[in-house]
């Protein structure tokens, strides 16, 4: 496939550091993201020139996991661009016919770029693990991140009330745009404490978690009885503590993901393609400027994707 956009992820930048047991090969293309086009015959429906985004997730296709449509649940799960897979921070780039999946004329190449990973990993979260119901409280942690601001769409979309943290005013008005229904500032306000109030004492049944160990305790602690945490990141620290007192006797339910399934893909950009979810694109840059597009996501002065274009 010939790349015309690449999305950044956070996983970029972890894997550019580096990561405690993880072996990242030699030489590395970062690139989860990816729309572009067709080059050369793909699959009898896929000619050359039909304009794709790709599936993220790599997976054998023969395992009973992989067979019963739960691929991101493979022993031999990757995600494109981070070990063994080269990315779409590249002119070009090959993926099994499986994970291509065409995208109509209106939608951009920037726009596909900016859908599936965190598009894909907060379905999963929402709807598979949390077993999202109409009507649910929602708290969503950092509406400005790329998970952040598909989980408030996700949410919303599915008839949940949605309460979103950010850490500038700017952030906190984008948040209500995409639907949330009230705003935390996380720097002035304590999280926990304003669940408690905004919910009359009730707590939220789910949390969209990824932050890790600057917000983990308090995360717990605005889970209503009967609450899913669900996380599916810990950027700022991996370790969480948990008093199991309150987890039986406010039966919680604590749950980690990772990615999501071929299938929910499809069934997510159903939603995309008629208007209904829409990825937030914070800005692009040519490939040449990877390094600077990877500071500004260092920084986390960006609300949405911030979009490689090749
Ligand atoms: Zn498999």
């Amino acid at each position: 496939m010939r790349v015309r956009a690449c999305a950044l992820n956070h996983l970029d930048l972890w894997e550019r550091r580096g990561l405690p047991h993880v072996a990242i090969p030699m030489p590395h293309i970062s690139g989860s993201d990816v729309a572009g086009e067709i080059v050369g015959a793909a699959a009898p429906d896929v000619v050359p020139g039909r304009r794709v985004m790709l599936q993220p997730g790599m997976s054998c296709g023969r395992c009973a996991a992989c067979l019963s449509g739960r691929d991101n649940e493979c022993a031999r799960y990757e995600v494109l661009g981070y070990r063994n897979h080269p990315g779409g921070y590249a002119e070009y780039v090959k993926v099994p016919v499986q994970n291509l999946v065409p995208i109509p004329d209106e939608i951009s190449f920037v726009e596909a770029a900016a859908f599936p990973l965190t598009f894909l990993t907060a379905w999963h979260m929402l709807i598979t693990r949390a077993q999202l119901k109409r009507g649910d409280d929602v708290l969503v942690l950092a509406a400005g991140s790329g998970v952040g601001q598909a989980a408030i769409q996700v949410a919303f979309l599915h008839g949940a009330r949605v309460f979103a943290t950010a850490g500038t005013p700017e952030k906190l008005a984008r948040a209500r745009a995409l639907g949330a229904y009230e705003v935390i500032d996380h720097r002035r306000q304590d999280i926990a404490e304003e669940i408690a109030r905004l919910t009359n004492k009730r707590g939220v049944d789910v949390v969209i978690e990824h932050v890790g160990e600057a917000t983990w305790a308090k995360s717990v602690r605005a889970m209503a009885r009967g609450g899913r945490l669900v996380t599916c990141g810990a950027t700022t620290g991996a370790n969480g503590a948990l008093n199991l007192q309150a987890l039986f006797a406010k039966q919680l339910s604590i749950m980690g993901s990772y990615m999501g399934t071929k299938g929910e893909l499809m069934r997510a950009v159903r939603f995309f393609f008629a208007g209904q979810l829409k990825p937030v694109v914070d800005c692009t840059y040519p490939l040449a400027d990877a390094a600077v597009a990877q500071q500004r996501m260092e920084e986390s002065g960006q609300f949405g994707k911030i979009v490689l274009e090749v």
